[in-house]
Formats: C-alpha cells, structure tokens, sequence
C-alpha cells in the first residue's frame, strides 16, 4: 500500500530505489556488494564467523561448569543456550544467504539487514518474554560481526547505476539503486556513506541545517530529514521514492506514481545538465558586479568537485571531520599537515581557507558520545571554546594549517567566537605556534586569518572582529541558531528556523556593510549562500563572496547572471524595513 512520509527538504534531486534499514548503532558496517564469483567465500566468512561464536560460547559454558560445579550459573548457561539456538536459527541463517546471493551484499550487511527483519518481528510479540530475545539476537548478531572484523573481505563492487523508474518495480535483479533509512546518522556516519552504494538517505530526525544534512547535501544525492517515525514505517526492501526537494517519502509507490517521479529525475538530469554549461562563465552581474563564489568543503579529496563546479577557491573546509569518529584518537601535527596540504595542492593556487576544528553540539568527537549526552550541546564547550580549553591540541592544528601554507595561500578561519578574550588567547596561541615551528626550523606560510560571525554577539560587536581579522565570514546556520533560540538538529522546532527573520537579516545586513565600510571582504559560508532563493537577497544586501557546496555553485551563479545588484540594493532595503520580509522576497 503506498503511503508517504513528510521530513525536512535537504538536498535537490529524486531517488527511487530499495529501503536498506540500518540500526543506527551499526552504521559503521560495511556495506559493498560482491561480485557472482566472491558469493561463495562470503557465505563462508559468515559460516567461519557462526562456528567461531558457537566455539566461544561453547568456551564460556564450559568454564562456568568447570569453576562451579554442573548447577552453578544455571541461568547465565541457559541463556548462553538460546545464543547457540539462535545461531542456528533458519530464518537468521536462510534469510543471510538470501541477501547475499539474491543481493549481493557482504555478508555484514547481509547479516545485519536480516537482524533488522527479525528484530521487528520480535518487537511485536505479545509475550514479553520472547520480545526480550530480540536483545539476545542483537549480542549474537555482534558477537559474528566482530568475529567476522578479523577476516578479510572482498573489495567493494561498483556503485549501482541509476534505472530507469518504469523498469524498477519490476526488477528484481541486484542491480537495482538502494536508499539507506535509519533513525538517526551522525555527521561522521555520513561521512562514510561518502563513497558508498546509496543513492539517497531518509532519516527520522534532524533539521535542515543539521551537520548530518550537510554532508548529505554535500553529496549531491536525495536526502530527507526529519521524517519522524519513517525507520518504524519503511520495511526492509520497501520500494521507496525520496523526493529531496519537497522533503517527501513515498513508500511503495504505484507504477503511475513512480513514472511521475521518473520524469522528474530526467528533468531534474536535464537542468544539471544546462548548468553544467556555466562552469567557466565569469560571476558577474548584469550591472557588471564580479562576485565570488567559493565552495565549502569537508575532506581534502572534495577540492577535485569544487575545481569541477568552477570555484575560485574553498571558502569554509571544515576541518573537524578530520578529527571525528576516530574513537578519541586525534590526528596528529603531521596527519592534519598533509591533509591541508593535499586541500591546497588540490586547488592548484586557488585559496584555501581552512576553518579551525569545531566540534561539540552535533558534531560530536565520537559516534558514542552523542549530543544528547549534554544537556545543552549547543551552548556547550564547541568550536573555539573547545580549541581554546585544549591549547595543546589546538597548538597542534595551527602549527600544521601554518606549514600547509608553505604549499598555496591559507586563509584560516575561527568557529564561534564572540569575546575579545577568545580573540586574545587565538591570536597569542597563533603567534606562539609560528615561534614554535621558527625554534624547530621548520617551513610555514603566511596565512590571513578570519573570524565566523555565527553569534549575535558577534553580529552586534562585530567592529571589536574587524578591528583584529583580515576577513569575516558569515556562518547564517548558527547565526540563525542563536538569534531565533532553535536548535537547528531537532525537527521539532524547524519550523521556527527562519533565515528571513527581521533580526536575522538586520544581523546581516549590519555585518555586510560594516565590512565594506573597513574595507575588509565578507563571506557568507553557511547554507543560506547556496540557497537559490536567498541570492538576490544577499547581493541586494551587499554581499559580494557566497562559500558553498560545489553542487549549489552553478545554480546560484545562475540566479547572479540574472541580477541587476542597482535595482536589488534598492529593494533590499525595502525588505529590511519589513515586518514580515518573506513576503516581499519573490517581488525583486
Ligand atoms: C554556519 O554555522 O553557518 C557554518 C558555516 O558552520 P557549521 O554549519 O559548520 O556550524
Ligand atoms: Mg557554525
């Protein structure tokens, strides 16, 4: 039966494939297929792995007889039965094989896939006894994954190709596209997906400028957020249609829905297509005006697609995913250095500005230390603060972004400040790495160095941030953040999260013209810079440099093509005066 689920839009374009459920606890599984020829020893790293754990329980029964006569730990010996029971179970070890041979999947994802089936069925149950033996499948599922974590597996197989839609519902090859649904996926989680078989994600939480949708769009793939209780709804190998630009899910379409959504993807191919077209057009508008448009990146390998979209540069690399999801171990000088430096060669000359380490709210250090861990993630010790509280670790990324510059021109960037403090101890931590590399004799650069706008403080005092950097960048998805008090991960409040507030765009524009009037370049760099609809706003507010995601680039140097900035400043001004300026915004 079809039915739909609405979440937060996140990113452009149509998906249409399989649901791949994932628990969010294991997203770090692999998931690759196999080619026909590796089915077989991947159903035999998966035998290995079940005869491994049945050993070691046997292993375990055995030492509590030993140590405690027969009648000791009676219970703990039973439960250690229904393990062995449940490695044995048919539907657990038919239902793996199905997904490896029908699908192609590694035996990990085969495993897992089909523990998400039965842990459904399982949660079900009336008797609350058996509902408890979903925990006991769950330790024996892991128990074979890390058994299985020590035998090497196959190489990943190609990414499936898109089909075209009127084939799918039909198709039950295992060639078919795959669309990943789980409750939640951290920042680092997505990440991994970087590279992976999915064309599109659908989660159930998360807000339009949650670091998790960022990535997401970073990607260039469908993607919904948000969606509440899609993971419950959504079955295992559910036909799935994402809709990323109206935030829908529609689940089990009919064949008339899914040739409608087909003919929007190919409109959708179509219109990449003509943008494609802009690549080495000049930025400028109508009225002659030369704007720049920087890409914001999160991994080095990510300057290739920035180059391809025809950036003049990175305007925000966010270093952090550098450092997260490493299990507390922190890149060292020398990992952060080539990193930087495989950034800026990458961009052949064209500056890099690479922003210090933000971590904290929902870009936590480590997948288990979630943000909901803190009682208010947000407001916590992120981004400079957490620099600043760690100086030796902080020493440690200032001294290998100042010798990447020895490679191209740096521009560094601080997260998140807002007291002349912070700028104090930065630019004095700053000047003690560069006596550090001076008394080691080693090579470094010189580097500019900008301040993020992102709290209203900085927004209200921002003369105090001009008088001390060489640029200022807007950071609107925090700026919007604090200014509205929403937080930008909980969906439940995205509603509220308004970029054409008045207060939000009086911050703005303040930001903007104070800029100009000191003669020091402005950037906007959060996701507002890659919204369309926002373009002519911004150039009417007098911005002149946009830092986004390669796969927004083309689009919004569209919409710049298109603009007079003469007439925008005049009506700019209009909307600025306006009570409610979303009204206004579709008259310029
Ligand atoms: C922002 O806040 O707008 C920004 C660019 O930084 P991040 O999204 O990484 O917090
Ligand atoms: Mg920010």
């Amino acid at each position: 039966m079809t039915f739909s689920v609405h979440g937060q839009a996140v990113s452009r374009g149509i998906a249409i494939g399989r649901a791949v459920l994932v628990a969010s606890s294991r997203v770090d599984v692999a998931h690759y297929f196999v080619s026909p020829e590796q089915i077989e020893s991947e159903i035999e790293r998966l035998r290995q792995a079940r005869n491994a754990v049945v050993e070691e329980i046997g292993r375990v029964q055995h030492s509590l007889h030993e140590f405690d006569g027969k009648d000791a730990h009676h219970e703990l010996s039973a439960l250690l039965d229904v393990h062995l029971m449940l490695l044995q179970d048919e539907q657990l070890t038919s239902g793996v094989k199905h997904w490896i041979v029908e699908r192609h999947y590694n035996a990990e994802w085969a495993l897992t896939t089909q523990l998400e089936i039965i842990a459904r069925q399982f949660d079900e149950m009336e008797d609350p006894y058996l509902r408890e033996r979903k925990a006991d499948l769950e330790q024996v599922v892991e128990r074979m994954l890390r058994q299985m974590r020590g035998v090497a597996s196959p190489v990943a197989a190609p990414v499936p190709a898109r089909r075209d839609a009127q084939d799918l519902l039909l198709d039950e090859t295992v060639d078919v596209p795959l669309v990943l649904v789980a409750h939640d996926l951290s920042p680092a989680d997505m990440l991994q997906f970087k590279q992976s078989v999915f064309a599109g994600f659908v989660t159930d939480v998360g807000g339009k400028t949650s670091h998790t949708a960022i990535v997401a769009r970073s990607m260039d793939i469908a993607a919904v957020v948000g969606a509440r209780s899609a993971s419950q709804l959504i079955q295992q190998d559910d036909w799935v249609i994402i809709d990323g630009d109206a935030g829908l899910v529609v689940v089990d379409p009919s064949p008339i829905v899914l040739a409608e959504y087909g003919y929007k993807q190919r409109q959708g191919d179509l219109e990449r297509e003509r943008l494609s077209r802009l690549r080495n057009t000049p930025a400028v508008t109508l009225d002659g005006e030369r704007i720049e448009l920087l890409a914001n990146i999160e991994q080095p390998s990510d300057a290739a697609a920035a180059l391809a979209a025809g950036a003049v540069g990175v305007g925000l690399f966010r270093s952090e995913f550098l450092f997260m999801g490493r299990s507390g171990r922190l890149p060292d000088e020398e990992e952060q250095y080539q990193a930087y430096r495989e950034a800026v060669e990458g961009m052949h000359g064209l500056p890099v500005t690479i922003r210090t380490v933000d971590v904290g709210a929902d870009k936590p250090l480590d997948r288990a230390l979630r943000p909901d861990s803190h009682l208010n993630p947000a407001l916590g010790l992120r981004a400079i603060r957490w620099s600043l509280a760690e100086p030796a670790m902080f020493l440690c990324q200032l001294r290998a972004i100042l010798r990447a510059a020895a490679h191209g021109q740096v521009h560094m960037l601080i997260p998140m400040l807002a007291h002349a403090s912070e700028i104090r101890q930065t630019l004095a931590l700053l000047d003690k790495a560069r006596e550090q590399l001076d008394a080691a004799g080693v090579v470094y650069g010189p580097v500019k160095i900008g301040a993020m706008i992102e709290v209203p403080a900085a927004a209200l005092a921002v003369g105090l941030f001009l008088s001390h950097f060489d640029f200022l960048s807007i950071g609107t998805n925090d700026l919007i953040q604090y200014t509205l008090a929403i937080d930008r991960v909980d969906e439940a409040v995205a509603h509220l999260y308004d970029p054409l507030h008045p207060a939000v765009l009086q911050l703005l524009a303040r930001t903007i013209a104070e800029g100009e009037a000191c003669g020091k370049p402005v950037t906007v760099c959060g996701e507002m810079a890659g919204d369309v609809g926002m373009t002519r706003l911004l150039l009417g507010l007098g911005l002149r440099s946009f830092s986004m995601h390669p796969s927004q680039l083309l689009a919004v140097k569209q919409q710049i093509l298109r603009s007079d900035t003469r007439k925008l400043t005049e009506w700019a001004t209009r909307v600025l005066a306006s009570d409610e300026p979303a009204g206004l915004i579709t008259d310029a």
